[in-house]
């Protein structure tokens, strides 16, 4: 199939090893290849879009999830719900148009799906760190996942891309959070 006749899926950059990550780093995965065959891939970095360095501090969501920092102070639930840096720095702002510059993509490219890296606090779409540093999860979704999700795209994981179709009729638990 000729590229331009896929249709486009919006991917983490970092994914395709793009050293956009916080150390500076790719993350690879071979889930990537098999994508490729049936999509346009349109990478993103929100952390990047949204004015970050590389490398930067590791930032975790504190006060609500990426929801929550999409729908602003006072929204119901979350009362400031931020992203903060390793180092104290709030950069909420950053991660807030990072979202936005990657829902705009989306929207040139006409994408409905995305498919976003685990945990981060930007593309986590399931679970993300709970502000702690301490490697804790919690259900939730990153900043981006959450404004692309808001924006009306099926948004899941490179794990849930490479699990196996669950059985026809039947439950799963490939992914429990
Ligand atoms: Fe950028 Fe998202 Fe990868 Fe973090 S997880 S490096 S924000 S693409």
């Amino acid at each position: 199939m000729d590229d331009r006749d896929k249709p486009p899926l919006v991917i983490s950059a970092c994914l395709l090893g793009v050293a956009c990550n916080h150390e500076g780093r790719g993350s690879p995965r071979a889930v990537v290849d098999e994508l490729a065959q049936r999509y346009r891939l349109v990478p993103v970095c929100p952390e990047v879009l949204g004015g970050l360095p590389t490398p930067r501090a590791a930032a975790e969501l504190t006060g609500g999830d990426g929801a929550d920092v999409m729908a602003g102070p006072g929204s119901s639930g979350s009362v400031g719900a931020r992203v903060v840096n390793v180092e104290g720095a709030d950069v909420t702002a950053a991660y807030r148009r990072g979202a936005e510059a990657a829902v705009a993509v989306a929207r040139a490219v006409g994408a409905t799906r995305a498919v976003l890296k685990a945990r981060s606090p930007s593309c986590g779409s399931a679970a993300v760190y709970d502000g702690t540093f301490t490697r804790r999860l919690v259900p939730g979704r990153g900043v981006t996942a959450a404004a692309l999700a808001a924006a009306g795209l099926e948004v899941g994981s490179e794990e849930d891309a490479a699990a196996p179709a669950p059985p026809t009729g039947g439950g799963t638990d490939q992914n429990p959070s």
